[in-house]
């Protein structure tokens, strides 16, 4: 890989929102290593990187030799030759010393039947290449109880996106996402509401995808480290889709996207960003069929409409309107 490579690659997950690259140990005796790592302490961690060891295709191996976090403004900027950019593709080169979780770079080849995450920019990204380089994919340990992994549906050119936690097992038996009892009751609240507020909005209209794609065990909440590396995909999609707005479901969804360390019952009903994408967080339909949540049902129905009213309605309104 050369500089102009690294370069690209090192932005494209910047401009995902990937906040942090993570390097080994050993990089940090390079002497432009250690000006990075005195900005690193200034720079408020955001989302850890994933995205060697996701490209790695060797997530548990990856954990062992814990690397540092850079930011990537710091690893992007200045000359290649000089700049963080030479060092952290200097460390990479020497990546093999640091043992079996040291930094590889991206271009290094991935496990077998694995496409690396990056494979060449965002320029002419599509859904389907997205599922391509998904594959049969094993980048971290939700893997393993899957039976299917789970991409999305809907309009691949939606106006809104909803974003769920993860399959659950009919997500998982099925291949698509909300299928079972919480999948039911999603499209009865999209379906009514719509149809209640005038418009011609179906579920069909509107694309759903989760953080991650396989189903956690025994329906667990996923770890922060398997919805980093998925993240990877979802902000993929949603970069190629641009929904006029997302709607978040529940507590997980809306820490993937807006890296929020409040409850949802604090997050709901007002308007966040993922990057330039209003979003509204809202409760997990799943959350909503236990029957002592009837207050929480009415809240979603509000969250739900004012969604609704923000992306269909003719003219478009702004956002403050709502
Ligand atoms: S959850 Fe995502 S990253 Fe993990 S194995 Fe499944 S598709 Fe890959």
């Amino acid at each position: 890989m050369d500089a102009r490579e690294l370069r690209r690659w090192l932005e494209f997950y910047r401009d995902l929102g990937v906040r942090e690259l993570r390097v080994p140990q050993a990089f940090f005796s390079h002497s432009v290593a250690g000006k990075i790592q005195n900005e690193a302490k200034d720079e408020k961690a955001g989302l850890q990187s994933t995205a060697y060891r996701a490209a790695s295709g060797s997530f548990p191996a990856a954990r062992q030799n814990e690397p540092k976090a850079v930011p990537f403004d710091a690893a992007v900027s200045g000359d290649p030759k000089t700049s963080a950019a030479g060092a952290i593709r200097a460390a990479a080169s020497s990546a093999g010393a640091a043992g079996a979780g040291a930094v590889q770079p991206p271009a290094a080849a991935p496990a077998a039947g694995l496409v690396p995450l990056f494979d060449g920019g965002r320029e002419g990204d599509t859904l389907e290449r997205i599922a391509a380089d998904l594959g049969d994919c094993r980048r971290c340990r939700l893997c393993e109880g899957r039976t299917n992994i789970v991409f999305g549906s809907g309009d691949p050119q939606a106006r809104l996106v909803f974003v769920g936690e993860g399959p659950g097992e009919d997500e998982d038996l099925q291949g698509l996402p909300f299928v079972g009892r919480a999948g039911q009751l999603l499209t009865q609240m999209i379906n009514n509401t719509a149809a209640r507020e005038g418009m011609a909005v179906r579920r069909e209209c509107v694309y759903i995808c989760n953080v991650v794609k396989c189903r956690p065990p025994k329906n667990r909440t996923p770890e922060p480290d398997e919805m980093e590396i998925c993240g990877q995909f979802l902000y993929r999609q949603l970069s190629v889709i641009r929904p006029r707005a997302i709607c978040a479901l529940g507590a997980t969804a809306a820490k993937a996207l807006l890296g929020a360390k409040e409850g949802i019952t604090k997050l709901r009903g007002r308007w966040h960003w993922w990057r330039d994408i209003p979003v509204m967080p809202t409760y997990h339909p799943s959350y909503l069929l236990r029957p002592y949540n009837q207050n929480a049902k009415r809240e979603a129905w509000e969250d739900l409409k004012k969604v609704l009213h923000y992306v269909y309605d003719e003219p478009p309104r702004p956002l403050s309107d709502f």
